[in-house]
């Protein structure tokens, strides 16, 4: 028997608290649910979590790993209890019947909420741990926009925030979880975790990695992690659609020296607080978004972001104010999508390619942000929806849209796609021949991600301030329990105090 057994499981789901859509088993089902060995064919090879932890253990001669469960969903709204109870128990079953583990690798989200539980993640940390014991060693991967609670830490210090907003290191993140973890296990190595939570919940529509205040800010972890004692900085941007008491901001520090991880910590946290008002952003409404994205000769395409219905920050996918406004204008050689409609793709799917169709576009999920575009279209092309991604952004992994189709309406091309899906990656047109890249103007159901993919292939790209749950203004949202004073709510006075205590070592 090899000497040491490493579990390795993925729980992924960010929630947004005032959509609409409750996140049911079926979505995990759809998206990627896959029990033991599967989880070997789903991800080696991809740049996720998952596929980081295989290649850094498939190195070690004396490692078994073992597969356990992995289930995510895309951002919706609050996973239901009994999909969450499902998913638990059977995570725990696998790890029931796994026999002996000397180690755990879990990637989560850290933003996920279900029904009748604010923290599912530490819920379920709490769990294991009462599974496997005290001392067998758990690392995770989280997102930057985890809103990471105090008590994640008491179960490990070993927790590794995504650096990069498009996230495209989360291979490289789940490499650094599975070496420590390997550290741990295999030179007997302690680490310490210092953790300070801010009262601040930032927009994400400023928190890109490549400018602008969280890129200087994962600058700044990158230059501690070369000093002496440190082993990791991450920085949560928080979610702040989660209308829970652990959301907004936190930092976290790995380190080998508690005093040295401490400090380092502070000054973090103070860092953060000190940029907050760069994550504040003013947005062009529709109007003014299309009347600027026509004024611009450019040969690259302008993109048109309609942020706030991003299906992966949980929106729809089928609001339709962008959408009305681009139809209404018929601008030649511009492009729409993905559009979340089903129906109308089943009307598309009888019709059949090459044939007219009346259709009543959207608006059918989310009808308070605009109603339905009705139009006359031309069915182009239809496909079964799945493509696998080219562009950095989790590459090579397969997408599945349950379906779709590409219709013209007046001059415009729009793609109708059958599960709420951001367009991230040019493929999601590619794959039923539509060309991006050559059209003037883009209407994107997207946020920020989609950068990694389309910033090489397009040219100005302009948000849009739309109606829809994932609005840049938070004021919008009726919050419950969030902790107050909170910023950017409310005006408030902070200082990073002196810790009481040592946080966590193991
Ligand atoms: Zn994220």
């Amino acid at each position: 028997m090899k000497s040491y057994r490493i579990g390795i499981a993925f729980f992924y789901h960010e929630s947004h608290s005032f959509s609409p859509m409750k996140t049911e088993i079926e979505q995990f089902r759809n998206e990627g649910y896959f029990i033991g060995d599967e989880i070997y064919d789903a991800y080696t090879g991809t740049k996720t979590e998952v596929g980081g932890f295989l290649d850094v253990l498939r190195q070690e001669e004396d490692v078994e790993i073992v597969p356990l469960l992995c289930a995510a969903a895309i951002p919706s709204g609050v996973v239901s209890t009994e999909a969450y109870t499902i998913i638990e128990e059977q995570m725990l079953q696998s790890i029931r019947e796994a026999g002996r583990l000397d180690g755990l690798l879990l990637a989560l989200h850290g933003a996920m909420v279900v029904e009748h539980l604010f923290d599912p993640e530490e819920h379920l940390l709490g769990k294991i741990r009462g599974l496997i014991g005290p001392d067998v060693p758990i690392a995770t991967t989280l997102d930057m926009h985890a809103n990471l609670s105090e008590k994640m830490i008491d179960y490990t210090p070993l927790h590794f925030g995504f650096k990069t907003y498009p996230h495209v290191d989360m291979y490289e993140q789940g490499v650094h979880a599975a070496a420590a973890l390997l550290k741990q296990l295999k030179e007997g190595v302690k680490y310490y975790a210092s953790f300070e939570k801010l009262p601040m919940m930032p927009p994400s529509i400023n928190m890109r990695t490549a400018e602008g205040p969280m890129h200087k800010m994962i600058e700044w972890a990158k230059q501690a992690e070369q000093e002496e004692g440190i082993c990791n900085v991450s920085v949560f941007g928080g979610f702040p659609y989660s209308d829970i008491p652990m959301v907004g901001a936190s930092v976290l520090v790995i380190a080998l020296d508690s005093q040295k991880g401490e400090e380092t910590a502070r000054k973090m946290a103070s860092l953060f607080w000190n940029v907050r008002e760069e994550f504040i952003m003013d947005l062009p409404d529709v109007r003014e978004g299309l009347n600027l994205a026509m004024s611009i000769a450019d040969d690259k395409p302008v993109v048109l972001a309609d942020i706030s219905d991003n299906p992966l920050s949980c929106g729809s996918g089928d609001t339709t104010e962008l959408l009305r406004e681009m139809v209404r204008i018929n601008i030649p050689n511009s492009l729409f999508g993905g559009l979340y409609d089903p129906e109308s793709i089943e009307v598309c799917r009888q019709a059949g390619a090459g044939n007219k169709v009346s259709l009543a576009l959207g608006g059918k999920i989310s009808p308070e942000f605009g109603e339905p575009v009705c139009v006359e279209a031309t069915v182009v092309a239809l496909s079964d929806g799945v493509f696998h991604n080219s562009g950095p952004f989790n590459q090579h992994l397969r997408v599945d849209l349950k379906g779709a189709a590409h219709i013209r309406v007046g001059e415009m091309d729009v793609l109708l796609i059958g599960r709420p899906m951001s367009a991230n990656d040019p493929e999601m047109f590619r794959h039923i021949g539509l060309e991006p890249s050559t059209k003037r103007i883009l209407g994107l159901k997207a946020k920020n991600h989609f950068r990694a993919a389309f910033e090489p292939i397009v040219g100005r790209i302009i948000y849009v301030d739309a109606p829809g749950v994932a609005s840049n203004r938070l004021t919008t949202f009726t919050y419950r329990y969030i902790p107050t004073p909170i910023w950017p709510l409310d005006d408030i006075d902070y200082k990073v105090k002196q810790r009481r205590k040592e946080k966590w070592k193991q």
